[in-house]
């Protein structure tokens, strides 16, 4: 039987290379798309000799052409953690708007489902705590994080616009703090910036007095909330995320513990816009998807540092600083 096809951008990044392992799989032709931005080769290279993936090294926001027929297309492609957007301003708005104009031309031309990765941070710093996808957030549209708050905010409009306008088979999912092996262990989030502090020996840094709450979500369970969004016929927007929610500080002291670190804890002043609370509500998930986190913090946690503990020789090197 003929594969299904399916294009994946930001695919050597965190989330799009876990997506193209689980999409290859499942038996689909994956197509690769990545221009290397902030993710790396190093991701997908066990892919290479697959017969059912292939690579395309291409800017999503320059024009995207891919020939043959395709059937999905998941836009994964953007800066996603703070330090990278704040030092890539306009890469992150060009490819959550131009990138993502470009993906749904492409997902029209092909009669292909297009999925699209918005976030979390299209809710700012929410007024309404948890978060459901029906209250509209509270960003600073001119403040350092709004240039990916603003571009994601962008994307649904447009991929809505899309959907009404066009009839394209349009797909949103609000991702909530994701983590696990292959995150890049510079990229300056909570999680890595411990991990890495906890094993090289240094004081473990929070911001603020660490009161702020975060929810984290391990990468195996994202990976199946969107296997199941994309095949299900729900078209608004849908967030998938771990409910379970933390204060900084305890996460701080977890990983300590895990780490058997004995370093101590300082605190920084809190940037500018910092969201105080975060935490989705996935009652939409669990009743239209079925789906839920499988996979606690304890064990998503010891995964995540084995491989931290695997790649720590590799922060300094030239390819990581
Ligand atoms: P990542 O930085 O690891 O991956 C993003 C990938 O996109 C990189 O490989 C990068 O090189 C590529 N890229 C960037 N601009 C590009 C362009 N113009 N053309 C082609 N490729 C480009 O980040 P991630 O954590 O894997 O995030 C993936 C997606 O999920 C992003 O859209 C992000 O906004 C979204 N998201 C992630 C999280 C999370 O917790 N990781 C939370 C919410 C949303």
């Amino acid at each position: 039987m003929e594969r299904k096809r399916i294009l994946i951008t930001g695919a050597a990044g965190f989330l799009g290379s876990h997506l193209c392992d689980r999409f290859v799989q499942e038996g689909f032709h994956v197509i690769g798309m990545d221009n290397l931005l902030t993710g790396s080769l190093r991701n997908i290279e066990h892919l290479f000799p697959l017969e059912n993936f292939e690579f395309y090294f291409h800017d999503v926001t320059k024009f995207v052409h891919v020939p043959g027929k395709l059937d999905y297309i998941l836009h994964f492609a953007s800066p996603a953690s703070p330090i990278d957007y704040l030092q890539k301003p306009i890469q992150t708005l060009k490819v959550g708007s131009l990138g993502t104009h470009n993906l749904l031309g492409l997902a029209k031309e092909k009669k292909a489902r297009i999925l699209v990765a918005s976030t979390s941070e299209v809710y700012g710093d929410p007024e309404v705590h948890p978060q459901p996808e029906e209250y509209w957030g509270h960003v600073n549209p001119v403040g350092p994080r709004g240039v990916y708050d603003e571009a994601k905010r962008f994307m649904e409009s447009i991929t809505m616009a899309y959907h009404n306008f066009h009839g394209v088979e349009t797909r949103i999912v609000r991702i909530f703090n994701t983590y696990g092996p292959r995150m890049r262990l510079n990229d300056g989030r909570a999680l890595p910036a411990f991990m890495t502090q906890a094993l090289t020996g240094q004081d473990l840094t929070v911001f603020g007095d660490g009161s702020q709450t975060r929810s984290f979500c391990y990468v195996s369970d994202l990976v199946e909330g969107i296997y199941r969004l994309l095949f299900s016929d729900y078209h608004l927007p849908m967030n998938i995320g771990n409910p379970d929610e933390i204060s900084l500080l305890d996460f701080a002291k977890e990983i300590l513990e895990l780490t058997g670190s004995k370093q101590k804890i300082v605190f920084k002043p809190l940037p500018t816009d910092d969201p105080k609370q975060r935490r989705p509500d996935i009652t939409k998930a669990r009743t239209i998807l079925g789906w839920e986190p499988k996979v606690s913090r304890r064990e998503g946690l010891r995964l995540t540092l084995e491989y931290f503990k695997k790649h720590i020789d590799e922060l300094h090197s030239p390819q990581n600083t």
